[in-house]
């Protein structure tokens, strides 16, 4: 049974298409990749107890019968969600439970995060064993192995771990130094530099939102569907090691520039040293490689969330944690696989709203909402991830421009009576690529 009472969406027991009129966008089945191929999994009573973790086997928490129907009726083109009931594929294997009962009693704040601590231990064995490999013998062969089986495998899924435990604590309070482990000790291994993370998206990315000046990483001056416009963007990166000091400066904020500082000392001393003791190639491929692929990671995603910014942000006054204001900065993108390993991280409108609501809660706090958010017309796309949209709006609109926008109009969702053609759809996201004029009213605060 899902949290919420609704049964597991499995090929078995695939969502009521017969209850759906022929004439709704959203009656499209669950994508394959979704559901879960073991029926038989969801209704054993064993699979059961282990999903007090939400792991494997369970679905999050859900909207009931009543109101999918009612969400059907009011906007016939919005489809279907299935990330709650998709399998969950941030780790490769779960803990045993005895050590997660232990883990929940002893070290975990929320048992919804438990697998999270499953992911780490994934990441202990396959980066940490990689890495002592290359280590002990180093070759280049090797560390490139190791650097884009890491870049491949786990950079999304850490990233992502770390941003959702950075908003919400995974440890008990009791254990407070350990909150600091991700950002400050696993975080180089994964191509980001010590203790940056948290200063750069929860100090300064959250608080301002994207404004360009003031968020270091804002998309806002840039034409976002170009290329050129967003190597530069990417190039400014590593402007950070520079500015995010002067930001922290500017603002007064001594705690923020000492950690800054230090972070990046950290970083590149340890880098030096290794490289100084004979340790270079090893340096090369497990920080300094992994530094510049994770940038255009980083980058890239967020460009790719925040490319569909409306002119209305230059002039509205509405609260920065307002459903208009957010809904004309970024996008919400759902039944993707990106979701499943990534903790539900196409809600990035949800997330920008209420930065504290907690990954499992990401697709129910949307549709719980969704009147909220369409009365502001919001960018969302189903079926596809950041990194689709990013692709398809920088590299194949340049050699394909009706290919680019026929994929966008499929994927983009209508909220009016009719869906959007391939025309109104274009006017309606061009409208949000071009820069966005200078501010003429000061942001209210959040
Ligand atoms: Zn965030």
């Amino acid at each position: 049974m899902g949290v919420h009472g609704a049964e597991p969406l499995t090929k078995a027991n695939p969502p009521d298409k017969a209850t759906m009129s022929s004439a709704t966008f959203g009656c499209k089945p669950a994508p394959d990749h979704l559901l879960d191929p073991s029926a038989a999994r969801a209704a054993d009573p064993a699979a059961g107890k282990q999903s007090v973790y939400l792991g494997l086997d369970t679905t999050l928490p859900d909207i009931d019968t009543e109101r999918r129907e009612e969400i059907r009726k009011k906007y016939p083109h919005f489809p279907d969600i299935y990330d709650q009931s998709a399998l969950r594929r941030e780790c490769l294997f779960r803990l045993p439970r005895w050590v997660e009962d232990w883990a929940n009693a002893n070290l975990i704040r929320d048992s919804r995060d438990m697998i999270m601590l499953s992911t780490l231990a994934n990441m202990f064995v396959c980066t940490g064993g990689l890495s002592v490999v290359l280590f002990l013998f180093p070759s280049h062969k090797l560390g490139l192995f190791l650097t884009l089986f890491n870049a491949g495998m786990w950079v999304q899924r850490f990233i992502l771990m770390m941003h959702y435990a950075e908003h919400y604590p995974l440890f008990k309070a009791d254990l407070g130094f350990l909150r600091y482990f991700m950002c400050w000790v696993m975080a180089p291994f994964y191509g980001i530099p010590t203790g940056i993370y948290r200063t750069h998206h929860i100090m300064m990315h959250h608080k301002e939102n994207n404004m360009f000046e003031k968020d270091l990483s804002s998309t806002e001056p840039y034409q976002r569907d170009s290329l050129v416009h967003f190597l530069h963007y990417w190039a400014m990166f590593w402007c950070l090691l520079f500015k995010l000091p002067l930001w922290a400066i500017r603002r007064q904020q001594w705690k923020i520039l000492r950690d800054v500082v230090l972070g990046f000392g950290i970083w590149a001393f340890a880098q030096l040293l290794l490289k100084q003791n004979g340790h270079g190639i090893y340096a090369f491929y497990q920080f300094t490689l992994p530094a510049l692929i994770s940038s255009f990671a980083l980058m890239f995603g967020n460009w790719s969330q925040h490319m569909f910014v409306h002119p209305l942000v230059a002039t509205c006054d509405d609260l920065l944690s307002s459903y208009r204001y957010n809904c004309a900065l970024t996008l919400n993108v759902f039944n993707h696989f990106d979701n499943q390993v990534a903790f539900n991280d196409g809600y990035h409108i949800t997330h920008h709203i209420h930065p504290s609501c907690h990954w499992t809660e990401m697709p129910l706090s949307f549709l719980k909402n969704l009147e909220k958010y369409a009365e502001h017309d919001p960018v969302v796309f189903d079926r596809c991830g950041f990194f689709d949209i990013g692709l398809n709006f920088l590299i194949r609109k340049s050699f394909d421009p009706d290919g680019a926008w026929s994929w966008a109009a499929e994927h983009l969702v209508s909220f009016g009576p009719e869906k959007r053609s391939v025309a109104e759809a274009r006017s309606f996201l061009e409208e949000r690529l071009t820069p966005i004029p200078e501010r003429t009213v000061e942001k209210a605060p959040k």
